[in-house]
């Protein structure tokens, strides 16, 4: 077993364990509880985690919500103290007045409102990649986990040491560089594509580029869904060079401005402000320019989903176009409008069911790594025991480290286990 100051820790998922969403970890130390992640998920009606039992310090692994959503009901309940990088702060804080403006819209209880948002901000302690926090006489080393900028894995070192994920990626994008893997006795690790493959990133990119210029050149529009954190950006990144007429709409263009402020989580600092100077992009700042973005050659905006957001308008306008094309750049879950347009090229739009008679293809630009890659990342931290959570199915993953010796872990929600 392994133990933190002498001391085997109990530990217990309050959400996020056998399902993508809703995170939360409590870790038993001797000095106190420690909380990893709290989110909820935005889903029709939202989805929350147990309640937390009171928490000095709380680790905060990235932005989305699914893991940071719920950090204003903790700092608002005990007067948490944050621990994470500058834009997981910035971009959360952003995320949150979203959700809670949507959940008012929706008619959804609040778990928490726009006062407590403010105040959180101050309740924040932020670092740096390589800097060291302190919790309850713990040294915990914030590592990058090239998910998204800002995106942490945080390293907590007792008498033996473990490791928590948060999402992670292995491979480099275009806007943050691969996650680097840490030795440790327990390995906490998100496991959303236990079972799945990534196609090779490079060919995807070109064809990609390849979909956009045929789209371009027959004389359509491409519409690009992303989702605004980390995808939006992605994908600029992808067709700076390109020479179209892009329009960008939607969140993607706040949080680009959060990321620019913070360039040292950047894989590439110049790139990302290189877009800025880029003449052939134009930034959709009010209903008239939305009017008239079409103008353009390529349209990038929010939601990725097709749940809401500025694509819904467009969409409205080129879904008859046949020489138009609809170009999904992430996950598209199970309900959503994004499933429906990809296996039924259909979408519901003011509560009617309509056909798109445009073009539809998926591009997996995915920000997590691949079941290969997550065995490779095991096999380089090289812990005794794995602990994996953030899966609709864990079996596959599972199997797989069993077979090279380890020891495997996939606790429910609420359950509590020992490492
Ligand atoms: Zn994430
Ligand atoms: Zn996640």
């Amino acid at each position: 077993m392994g133990r933190i100051n002498g001391v085997i820790m109990r530990c217990q998922f309050l959400g996020g364990a056998e399902e993508v969403g809703q995170v939360g970890l409590i870790a038993e130390t001797p000095g106190g509880n420690l909380l990893f992640d709290y989110g909820f998920v935005a889903s029709d009606p939202p989805g929350y985690p147990e309640p937390a039992p009171p928490v000095d310090h709380a680790f905060l692994s990235h932005a989305h919500v699914d893991h940071s959503g719920m950090i204003p009901w903790l700092v608002e309940r005990y007067g948490s103290r944050i621990v994470g990088t500058t834009p997981t702060r910035d971009v959360s804080t952003l995320l949150a007045y979203d959700s809670y403006k949507i959940c008012m819209f929706n008619g959804y209880p609040q778990p928490y409102n726009k006062r407590d948002i403010a105040m959180t901000k101050e309740y924040y302690d932020t670092f740096g990649y390589g800097e060291t926090a302190h919790a309850h006489d713990l040294d915990v080393i914030l590592h990058s986990a090239g998910h998204i900028p800002g995106s942490t894995m945080f390293e907590v070192r007792g008498d033996s040491t473990f490791v928590f994920t948060g999402d992670i990626n292995t491979m480099d994008t275009q806007l943050v560089s691969a996650a680097k893997p840490v030795s440790c006795e327990t390995l906490f690790l998100e496991g959303t594509y236990s079972g799945r493959t990534h196609p090779d990133r490079k060919t995807l990119e070109h064809e990609f580029l390849e979909k956009v210029d045929e789209v371009v050149s027959r004389g359509g529009r491409a519409l690009i869904p992303a989702f605004a954190v980390g995808r939006t950006q992605e994908i600029l990144l992808i067709l700076n060079k390109s020479g179209y007429d892009i329009r960008l709409d939607g969140m993607g263009k706040r949080v680009l401005r959060h990321y620019l402020d913070n360039p040292e989580f950047l894989r590439d600092r110049r790139k990302l402000q290189d877009v800025l100077s880029n003449h052939q992009l134009q930034f959709v700042k009010n209903q008239f320019q939305r009017e008239s973005a079409l103008d353009g050659e390529v349209i990038i905006t929010t939601s990725g989903m097709l749940q809401g957001g500025p694509i819904l308008s467009y969409i409205r306008k080129v879904k008859d176009d046949p020489k138009s094309a609809v170009l999904l750049t992430g996950y598209q879950v199970e309900g959503t409008n994004g499933r429906n347009v990809l296996e039924r090229q259909s979408i519901m739009l003011d509560n009617q069911l309509h056909r798109l008679n445009c073009e539809v293809e998926y591009y997996d630009f995915s920000a997590h790594a691949g079941h290969d890659e997550l065995l490779g990342f095991v096999e380089a931290c090289d812990p005794d025991r794995v602990v994996l959570f953030h899966s609709q199915d864990r079996s596959f993953l599972a199997e797989d480290i069993r077979a090279t010796g380890k020891e495997v872990l996939t606790p429910l929600r609420k359950e509590t286990f020992e490492i």
